[in-house]
């Protein structure tokens, strides 16, 4: 089973897919992941991807299927892939379909989370993670149980992302508008698009993709 979470930023794609791959035999294929760590390790990529990042830009469609190739090729991810934030260009999209054909496998659904622009502002800037596992939090949506201790892993160190403020989210946005939304169409005519409601709490969005995904 491969599906792709489409939503622009800070429809919860991250946090459904790391729900998802628990308890199934799943992976979560995350490039924005992928660049931060590579931004972190200071690689080429990194070099190249940092300040388009910062902007609020997207990274060249070379750069990012390049990285979902290689990570295609780690061999944990025969039994099924949830790809969060890739594509996000219709190149990329068809150099999914061709690196997917490659190793004898297909997409099965696109899940589109279907959300209200003007609550993304508030769901991004109160956006922070686990510094130690990653886990997503949220200021208002998702604080953890106790504050300032992780729920996952006890951890009491917190970050928050450089590109999660009000200005680079317009860009963000707009890239969104631009490149990413106009590939709906294209699954859509292969019959391979269901929309969820990004809108509902996070267990009720879980619920809705679980039942699409039959499981
Ligand atoms: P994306 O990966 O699409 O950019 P995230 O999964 O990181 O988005 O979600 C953005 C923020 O919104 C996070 O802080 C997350 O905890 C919160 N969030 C995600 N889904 C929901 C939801 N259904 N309702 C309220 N807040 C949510
Ligand atoms: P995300 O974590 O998905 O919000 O991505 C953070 C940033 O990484 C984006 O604003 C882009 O600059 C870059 N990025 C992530 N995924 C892609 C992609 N598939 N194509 C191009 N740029 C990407």
């Amino acid at each position: 089973m491969n599906i792709i979470l489409l939503g622009p930023p800070g429809a919860g794609k991250g946090t459904q897919a790391s729900r998802l791959v628990a308890g199934r035999n799943m992976v979560q294929l995350s490039t924005g992941d992928m660049l931060r760590a590579a931004v972190k390790a200071g690689s080429p990529v990194g070099v190249k991807a940092k300040a388009v990042m910062a902007a609020g830009e997207l990274v060249s469609d070379a750069i990012v299927s390049a990285l979902i190739g290689e990570r295609l090729d780690q061999g944990d991810t025969a039994a099924g892939v949830i790809f969060d934030g890739y594509p996000r260009t219709a190149a990329q999209a068809d150099a999914l379909d061709i690196l997917l054909a490659e190793r004898g496998s297909a997409l099965d659904y696109v899940v589109e989370l279907e959300v209200d622009e003007a609550a993304l502002i508030e769901r991004i800037v109160g956006r922070f993670t686990c510094a130690h596992c990653g886990e997503g939090y949220h200021d208002v949506f998702k604080l953890p149980t106790v504050a300032g201790v992780c729920d996952v892993c006890g951890a009491t160190e917190f970050k928050r992302r450089p590109d999660d403020n009000a200005e680079t989210v317009s860009t963000r946005m707009a890239e969104y508008r631009a490149k990413t939304a106009p590939i709906l169409p294209i699954y859509e005519a292969r019959g391979l698009v269901r929309r969820v409601n990004g809108m509902a709490d996070i267990d009720e969005v879980s619920a809705a993709i679980a039942g699409i995904l039959g499981s």
